[in-house]
């Protein structure tokens, strides 16, 4: 080490990403306290002053890299016990058919989107989905066809609603849930638009429907301002309460309770 000692020799191994996980044992004839304080506060593993033997030395450093490579196997178990609790958080949260967020997912953001939004004083939208004559799609191509329908569906709605904070749920069965935070009414309007138009999009060929020669939606729109007198539950049931008039109404079409009106999408 010429220039330097055997501290400045540690203190650059050890600032150096590539070899600052080797142990480093001082061998050394600096036996007071305070140098093996200092080397070992550096980095050191060991300190051993001199004159040593050679059995010692050796038994030290089988110690240490057994030490060592314990700790590097504990790290890389820890990295990949983290990555697979996070492909089980992100899976807990998937709906395992459509790829977009399941039941348990949507309860949570919009709680979460709920409260935040009450806090700014800010309107949050909610449009409930549910696929026109869905059963006699079912029982007319198959439920395999059903599947793939609720697929491609899921990714036609996924398109409609674009900001980073919107999130598509599928609610269940062959309902469809888009929380659209920070979104007024006629934000909401234009993403129902929107939704009903990329679903038709698709053109999958429904010929036991009463509407359209094509797989439709129909849309329940909810958008309001949250207080603290009121639960995201109401949100719900406001935009349940416009599916089914939507529904009444003669589907594939959006109803928002809020306006009272409600929006026939002409078909292409
Ligand atoms: P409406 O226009 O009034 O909504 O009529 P609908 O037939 O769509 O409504 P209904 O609630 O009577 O039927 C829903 C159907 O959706 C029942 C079932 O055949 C179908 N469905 C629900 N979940 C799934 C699913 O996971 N896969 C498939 N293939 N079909 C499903
Ligand atoms: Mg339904
Ligand atoms: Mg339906």
């Amino acid at each position: 080490m010429p220039g330097i000692d055997g501290f400045e020799a540690c203190r650059r191994l050890k600032a150096n990403l590539l070899t600052s996980s080797i142990p480093i044992i001082f061998m050394t004839a600096l036996a007071d306290t305070e140098n093996k304080i200092k080397g070992l506060s550096l980095g050191a593993v060991d300190y051993i002053t001199k004159p040593f033997q050679e059995e010692e030395v050796l038994a030290r450093i089988k110690v240490h890299l057994k030490l060592h490579f314990l700790t590097l196997k504990v790290m890389e178990q820890s990295a990949a016990l983290q990555q697979a609790n996070q492909q089980l958080m992100l899976l807990a949260n998937l709906d395992g058919l459509t790829e977009v967020a399941n039941r348990r997912r949507f309860d949570e953001y919009l709680e979460q989107q709920w409260q935040l939004q009450a806090q700014k004083q800010a309107p949050i939208t909610l449009i409930l989905g549910d696929l026109d004559y869905f059963k006699n799609y079912n029982d007319f191509y198959g439920h395999q066809a059903g599947d793939d329908c609720l697929k491609q569906v899921a990714s036609a709605l996924s398109l409609a609603a674009k900001r980073n904070s919107d999130l598509v749920c599928r609610y269940g069965g062959e309902e469809f849930a888009l929380i659209l935070p920070h979104t007024d009414c006629p934000g909401a309007i234009k993403v129902a638009e929107a939704t009903i138009a990329e679903v038709q999009k698709l053109q999958i060929p429904h010929a036991q429907s009463l509407v359209s020669q094509y797989v439709t939606i129909s849309l329940g729109i909810s958008c309001q301002i949250p207080s603290s007198e009121l639960s995201s539950k109401s949100a719900i049931a406001a935009a349940d309460a416009a599916l089914y008039q939507a529904k009444q109404q003669g589907r594939n079409r959006f109803y928002f309770e809020r306006l009272c009106s409600q929006v026939k999408i002409s078909e292409r």
